[in-house]
């Protein structure tokens, strides 16, 4: 059964990378002392690997594979059924529960699902073959049990101006020069989610693009050790706190997420892991597939709430006022706010359609009005859980200070609630608190809410897209008999 042991997984990504961090240049990273900075994220994606091992998750972590009929890790599934959008989200919801942050595998999973389809529309009206070669890699994909990265922001330089009009043309990643064993690319993919600990990357382009941009039209996959890829670290708020030793000064001290910077430089693709190469008319397709597979994805910060709100309902009880009625009503009102993240990713799923190539996708309206929601309630549910938390948050001593000998006894003395809490617990909830509404953990809970998956206005021209307003207008001209 081609499933990866989470130990399996770590052996399997311990691969010389190009580096860079704090200025240093780094290709062994699981060596190095910055490894405390990344463990985490590896962390997180070693939970999807060990979930899908547990037997009472297998419905939600597994599927069986439509191309070689095994067992093989959801994120590596091509949704076959409304079913299995549905489980998709329910899984997102539980990895968000068990790790409070994001777990980054949905990218290249979203990616890939979306190629899927747009290779066989290519191959339909092109006659290329495009499809079974995407299948071919997907197999191994699968097979291998890879975590896909999935890269579509370029860099963008001018935004007023086109890919072929900027005054770099690197601006937007493009094919620099061909053989006839592949394609030369250069150009550099932003904000890249868990690319430094895939296995590999599927690669897209950023915008719908028009004629005489076709060689930004590209689309292939890509081994993340590749000759010519660098990676930049993306520096996150108090980052610094892992290399310390008191660990409960993370506040998520098991779990992160990760971002890099990948610059592209004369990276070459072989011929067979190339999905799409001067198709203009498909780039349009591709970008909303993904970008609406993607904002579906965005269930995982319902099970992130429900972390947050517990850790809300947590630090009243610590703090013996949870039978207050305010406190109760900002608790309601913060599950309020996440079950209506959940219904938009629900429906969303249940209103999903079968494509011509015989795989599944979302509605595209409801993911982006899910998204749009998304870009916003974290923000008020974050909010209400610093309410309850109280200004602790950004008043509280370190822990060296509370195991100091000698001011830490007082320290215990003062922060002590009811009889029966620890200070110690109190603290520690404290800083994980701390840690998602404005630690390393809120860029992804709201920060990457807000820009992940297309920020704001990306959605609102989706939804005016997808509203049918003209539809609108005739039902209120048929009510009226206007004929006009
Ligand atoms: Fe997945 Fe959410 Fe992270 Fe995006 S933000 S990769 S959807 S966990
Ligand atoms: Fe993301």
């Amino acid at each position: 059964m081609p499933l990866k042991t989470p130990e399996e997984y770590l052996e399997s990504i311990k691969r010389e990378i190009n580096l860079y961090m704090f200025g240093e240049k780094i290709s062994r990273f699981w060596e190095h002392p910055y490894y405390k900075i990344i463990e985490p994220s590896i962390n997180t994606v070693k939970k999807i690997y060990a979930l899908a091992q547990k037997p009472e998750y297998k419905h939600l972590m597994t599927a069986k594979s439509h191309l070689t009929g095994e067992t093989i890790n959801r994120f590596t599934h091509i949704h076959q059924s409304i079913d299995d959008l549905l489980l998709k989200v329910e899984m997102q919801r539980l990895i968000g529960q068990k790790t409070a942050c994001c777990f980054q595998r949905c990218v290249g999973f979203d990616a890939a699902n979306s190629l899927y389809s747009v290779t066989w529309e290519m191959d339909k009206k092109n006659n290329s073959a495009y499809h079974d070669r995407f299948k071919n890699y997907w197999i191994e994909v699968q097979k291998n049990d890879f975590f896909i990265a999935g890269s579509m922001t370029d860099s963008k330089g001018d935004r007023g101006k086109r890919p072929i009009d900027q005054t770099d043309p690197d601006a937007y990643l493009h094919i620099v020069d061909e053989n006839n064993k592949g394609i030369f690319v250069t150009g550099a993919k932003v904000h890249q989610t868990g690319f430094l600990n895939s296995h590999q990357a599927i690669v897209m382009p950023t915008l719908a693009l028009r004629k005489g941009e076709e060689d930004y039209a590209v689309s292939f996959g890509i081994d993340t050790t590749a000759k010519g890829i660098i990676m930049i670290y993306g520096r996150q708020t108090s980052d610094t706190r892992k290399l310390e030793d008191e660990l409960f000064e993370v506040g998520n001290f098991k779990y992160g997420g990760q971002e890099i910077f990948v610059i592209f430089d004369n990276v070459f693709v072989p011929n067979e892991k190339i999905f799409m190469k001067g198709e203009i008319e498909f780039t349009g397709a591709l970008v909303n597939r993904f970008a609406g597979y993607h904002r579906q994805s965005y269930a995982c910060k319902t099970g992130v709430g429900d972390v947050l709100i517990g850790a809300a309902a947590l630090s009243a009880q610590y703090n013996g006022v949870e039978r207050a009625s305010h406190i109760r009503d900002k608790l309601v009102e913060m599950i309020h706010l996440n079950e209506t993240l959940w219904s938009c990713a629900v429906a969303c799923s249940a209103k999903g359609f079968k494509r011509e190539a015989g795989n599944y996708e979302m509605d595209m309206l409801l993911a982006n009005v899910a998204k749009q929601n998304v870009t916003r309630f974290p923000y008020e549910i974050g909010r209400l859980a610093e309410d309850l938390a109280g200004g602790i948050i950004c008043t509280m001593p370190s822990q060296k200070d509370i195991e100091s000998s000698e001011i830490g006894p007082l320290i215990q003395k003062y922060l002590s609630t009811c009889e029966e809490v620890s200070v110690n617990d109190r603290f520690k909830l404290i800083r994980f608190i701390e840690n998602l509404s404005m630690g390393v953990a809120s860029l992804s809970y709201k920060t990457e809410s807000l820009h992940g998956a297309g920020s704001p206005q990306a959605q609102r021209i989706m939804i005016s897209r997808q509203a049918g307003i003209e539809d609108k207008i005739r039902l209120v001209k048929d009510i009226l008999d206007i004929s006009s």
